[in-house]
């Protein structure tokens, strides 16, 4: 996505900022600002050489404003958990989730292509939550491998390694060592936005930007990109509320 390949500053020491805010700094910017995004995360983006002390006085004088936002942000209906059901649209996967309560661990199994069992004390949401998470990134990393493969031969490039994460301010990035990072909720996306957005980040490998000559790059390999790009902006739209609560 757009903010990608910029840098990610730690201005904070993580115990003093919420877990999903995060500051960037960024070459373009001139002044201080904030966005707050669908899921609820909020980026403060600062010109370089801003002071920690800066941002923490810019994060209290607008703070109030910034709650409204995310209010505002965040859909109010909550997606049930254990889900019933996982859409993971982008490899075109449909699982039905089902319950069987245990003493012990909550333990998810794959029964067969389309059944995820969930073994254990459900009712302990958090621990819940982060099992079902686990297994979808173990579960993006087998997915992607194969089209981050293909599209990087397809493109005459060569990717380093694949990392799967779990953000709420981006979907993906590219490091200068070639390593292709992917948001986990990415799997909640239609296909062909899965697919631009790997091609996106394998195009930072030829350009490390977002030059006129990256999207054109881009645009070799995706015609449709900034249809595309729009709508993984609003991809968040698609993500279960309790990936990130
Ligand atoms: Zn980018």
């Amino acid at each position: 996505m757009i903010a990608s390949m910029l840098r990610q500053l730690q201005l904070w020491d993580p115990g003093g900022i919420e877990q999903n805010w995060s500051v960037r700094q960024s070459a373009r910017a001139r002044r201080l600002s904030v966005r707050v995004f669908r899921n609820g995360g909020v980026e403060i983006v600062v010109p370089p050489r801003t002071s920690p002390h800066r941002v923490s006085a810019f994060v209290s004088e607008h703070r109030e404003w910034i709650e409204r936002q995310r209010q505002r942000a965040v859909p109010q209906v909550d997606w049930p958990l254990p889900p019933r059901e996982l859409a993971l649209s982008a490899v075109d996967e449909h699982w039905r989730c089902s319950v069987v309560s245990a003493p012990g661990r909550v333990r998810v199994r794959a029964l067969d292509g389309s059944e995820l069992q969930l073994k254990g004390p459900v009712r302990d949401r958090e621990h819940t939550r982060q099992v079902i998470l686990r297994w979808l990134i173990r579960h993006a990393a087998e997915r992607f491998e194969a089209p981050l493969r293909e599209l990087a031969l397809l493109m005459g490039l060569k990717a380093g390694k694949l990392q799967i994460r779990c953000q709420r301010t981006r979907w993906g990035s590219c490091s200068r060592l070639g390593t292709i990072s992917l948001n986990v909720c990415l799997l909640f996306q239609r296909p062909e936005v899965l697919r631009y957005l790997i091609i996106h980040e394998l195009s930072h490998l030829r350009h490390m930007n977002h030059s006129a000559r990256f999207w054109a790059e881009v645009a070799r390999h995706e015609p449709d990109w900034k249809t595309l790009d729009r709508e993984l902006q609003q991809g968040w739209r698609r993500v279960p509320t309790w990936v990130f609560r």
